[in-house]
């Protein structure tokens, strides 16, 4: 039977992927980093329900591993799909991990002896990793993945590695695989908040994004879950959430909401009084938006929780005497004020991911103005796109929360499955 090649590995990948394979069709599961997981991975806690993100996701992520009609490929990019429903031709570029994926027991013996630390990108550069290195300890699949641009080649991991798993050479392949139908789940990528220079992210340690927020308040983080400031490891006294950076924001271009950043504003502040009741917690916000089941009551525990929500928007974000300064008008009382506060964190919207808008451009599957995919009718058919047998789920197509990447993951499944039953040979 003809498989189904699902783009992407994030939670809207992973469940479409475990949904068709259910329906005992192969399945290819395509995925750009070392491990499957996506964002969902770097999550702390998930609204409204304050669940851990990887005690929902890793059990989905060791399904995906163990299923036996799904394959994995991470590391790997789509360089082009060809053909029609029911025979499409995906071009897969696989990019070298310098570890026999058979051979490494993921013990990381490796990894402790590594001299090299760079920037940890899964960690958001909170933290550092090494030159050989896991992403994260619960990856999938559970092996170390060697960073030959960083690598000093000093070969103690080879030395040490009993199961001779570190490749000193590997190269980059390309393999076509066959498919009735593609699922694209590629996901977004955060707005870089660089662009709104006035808050001053990466001019002022403690101004910080949400993602990095996220890593910071994390247990298996690089602080161990302890909120503290980046300048001078203190517990803050006082934390400043800014909303709709990066959204709904024309001078940069931004007419959408990101559908999720006011609801992980609202955990985050929570999760702060949580661990420390002490800490000042104050919410900039244009508008809270908590339209999903249960998000209003969840908004209105975190007010009772003591979160202050300011409607108000700061021009910018200026040094004080070891904190920052937000001036601003609270919009409702038409009162200026000047709010201090020790850490400041920037509540960064989703954007389209460049490589999809390349693919779909390939093609031609049309964008919207914002660079999200537009499907065959936004209420009718969500998943569908001008190509039959191509479908898409999670972000690609808008901001969304995980809830809604699910379910739209469920429906891209089941369109791919009737293709493959219907065409297949
Ligand atoms: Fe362990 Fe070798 Fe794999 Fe490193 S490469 S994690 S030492 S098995
Ligand atoms: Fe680290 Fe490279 Fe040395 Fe291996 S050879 S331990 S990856 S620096």
């Amino acid at each position: 039977m003809r498989r189904v090649v699902v783009i992407g590995g994030g939670v809207a990948g992973i469940q479409a992927a475990l949904d068709v394979a259910n329906h005992h069709i192969p399945v290819t599961l395509i995925e750009r980093e070392p491990s499957i997981g996506g964002h969902m991975a770097q999550l702390d806690k998930t609204f409204p329900t304050n669940d851990c993100s990887m005690c929902i996701l890793s059990p989905k992520m060791v399904d995906v591993q163990r299923h036996p009609l799904i394959t994995i490929r991470t590391l790997a990019e789509v360089t082009s799909i060809e053909g029609e429903v029911g025979d499409f031709r995906v071009t897969v570029r696989q990019h070298p991990r310098y570890v026999e994926t058979n051979l490494c027991t993921g013990c990381e013996d490796c990894v402790d002896i590594c001299p090299v630390e760079v920037y940890n990108r899964f960690d958001a550069g909170v933290g550092v990793r090494k030159a050989i290195y896991k992403p994260h300890p619960q990856v999938v699949p559970n092996v170390v993945v060697r960073d030959s641009e960083h690598c000093i080649e000093c070969g103690l991991c080879y030395d040490i590695c009993g199961r001779e798993a570190v490749l000193r050479e590997d190269t980059e392949k390309t393999e076509v695989i066959e498919a009735a139908s593609v699922i694209i789940a590629t996901g977004y990528q955060l707005f870089d908040a660089r662009r709104k220079e006035m808050f001053g992210y990466l001019r002022y340690p403690d101004v910080i994004t949400s993602l990095e927020f996220e890593r910071l308040i994390n247990s298996s983080g690089p602080t161990g879950g302890e909120v503290r400031r980046l300048s001078d490891g203190a517990v803050p006294r006082s934390v400043v959430f800014v909303q709709c950076v990066g959204s709904r924001d024309m001078q940069i271009g931004k007419s959408y909401c990101s559908s999720v950043c006011c609801m992980y504003a609202l955990k985050n502040a929570m999760l702060i009084r949580e661990h420390h009741p002490e800490i000042e917690v104050t919410i900039l916000y244009n508008d809270i938006r908590a339209y999903g089941k249960g998000y209003e009551e969840y908004c209105v525990r975190a007010e009772a929780a003591g979160i202050r929500l300011l409607r108000a928007f700061p021009g910018e974000v200026i040094a004080g005497d070891n904190d920052l300064i937000l001036p601003l008008e609270d919009t409702e009382t038409g009162e200026f004020i000047s709010l201090h506060a020790d850490m400041v964190v920037l509540s960064a919207g989703m954007e389209a991911e460049p490589d999809t808008q390349a693919i779909m451009e390939q093609l031609g599957i049309p964008l919207d103005q914002n660079g999200f995919v537009n499907t065959t009718d936004q209420k009718l058919d969500p998943v569908g796109t001008i190509r039959p047998g191509i479908y898409v789920a999670g972000t690609v197509t808008a901001p969304r929360d995980i809830p809604d990447s699910v379910m739209t993951a469920g429906a891209a499944a089941m369109r791919a499955t009737r293709d493959t039953l219907t065409t297949g040979e």
